[in-house]
């Protein structure tokens, strides 16, 4: 049994983290704000005497004796990250910081859940690891795009300055079950308006792509990841290279709604990467990884899901 450490444990894909490794015979102690997260993520794993909840920041030092570290405490979501963006850079970097301090001193692993908007709005499509990214660094995502970048630049650092067993995977857009509802994401936007019959709200022209992973597949990857020997330690692409526009994914949502939801198209937001789709190569070839869900079926899942909760 190992002891594991998840930060941002009761955030979307924190809290099915938490669930898969408690399956897996390990004990788990999840880390949270409650910032974008809720008790209500991980309120089934409470029974069980091998999962421990902490309210914890992680901008500020932490200290406990574990094997493992998953470092995944940061919003996620544009809406979320761009609330207080000061805060998102600290969570971001501090939480690096404080993290691989403590990796360092318990000579732990430690896994770092960066991702696809470090290659920003990208030139080369689709994106292999060695793209180094074309990001604003001034913008309203820079907060959480350089924020990310830094957290990495910190692990590589930590890796050849301090020999810490660090590993970095690049996550792209991930759905599923317990994303928050009203966070503002495309996937829980459409199908919450999709429920009531709303107006599907596009921004721009529908055109922009996106690559979406299902959350069961993702929590594969970054235990993979973590169980890969010392030697390696990324980055590595995770996600889905099935390439989707926006409005395809909106005529898809509405379609297995069966909503009579029109789609409406909104003002374009500023720096929106117009495109996005992970060479997964490495996560093949280094993991023995790739996504088994597609997009129908998953999406199929969080449509049953959001439909729950708005009865519940
Ligand atoms: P989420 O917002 O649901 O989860 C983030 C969790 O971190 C929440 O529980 C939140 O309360 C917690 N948190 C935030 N700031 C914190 C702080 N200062 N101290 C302690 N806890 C804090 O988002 P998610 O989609 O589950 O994302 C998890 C991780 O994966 C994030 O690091 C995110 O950047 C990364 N990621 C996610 C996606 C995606 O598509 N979902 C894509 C790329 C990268
Ligand atoms: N988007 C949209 N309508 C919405 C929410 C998002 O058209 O109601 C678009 C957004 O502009 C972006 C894409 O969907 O082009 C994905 O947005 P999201 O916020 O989910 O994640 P991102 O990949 O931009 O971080």
């Amino acid at each position: 049994m190992k002891k594991i450490l998840v930060t941002g444990g009761a955030g979307f894909i924190g809290s099915h983290l938490c669930e898969a490794l408690l399956n897996q015979g390990n004990e788990v102690i999840c880390l949270d704000n409650y910032f974008t997260g809720s008790k209500q993520n991980i309120v089934h794993l409470l029974s069980n005497p091998y999962f421990e909840l902490i309210r914890h920041d992680v901008t500020m030092p932490f200290f406990i004796e574990v094997d493992e570290i998953y470092n995944l405490a940061c919003p996620a979501s544009p809406v979320h990250y761009q609330y207080n963006p000061i805060k998102t850079v600290k969570t971001s970097v501090m939480g690096a910081i404080n993290m691989l301090g403590l990796a360092k001193r318990i000579k732990s692993k430690i896994l770092q859940a960066s991702t696809s908007e470090v290659y920003g709005d990208p030139i080369t499509h689709p994106q292999p690891e060695e793209y180094w990214g074309n990001v604003n660094p001034i913008g309203i995502r820079s907060c959480y795009d350089e924020g990310k970048r830094c957290a990495e630049t910190l692990f590589f650092d930590y890796h050849r300055q301090n020999n810490v067993r660090t590993k970095v995977v690049r996550i792209f857009n991930t759905y599923g079950p317990h994303m928050h509802p009203h966070d503002g994401r495309v996937v829980s936007n459409f199908i919450m308006q999709a429920l009531h019959d709303e107006d599907i709200t596009i921004y721009g022209d529908g055109s922009q792509t996106r690559s979406f992973c299902y959350c069961d597949d993702l929590v594969r990857g970054l235990i993979a990841m973590m169980d890969t020997d010392d030697s390696v330690i990324g980055p590595i692409n995770l996600g889905n290279p099935h390439e989707f526009t926006i409005k395809q994914l909106a005529e898809m949502t509405i379609e297995l709604t069966g909503s009579k939801s029109k789609i409406v198209y909104l003002p374009a937001v500023a720096d929106d990467p117009t495109q996005r789709q992970p060479i997964i190569n490495k996560a093949k070839e280094i993991l023995g990884w790739e996504p088994t869900i597609e997009l129908r079926e998953g999406l199929q899942k969080t449509i049953d899901y959001f439909k729950n909760l708005e009865m519940r």
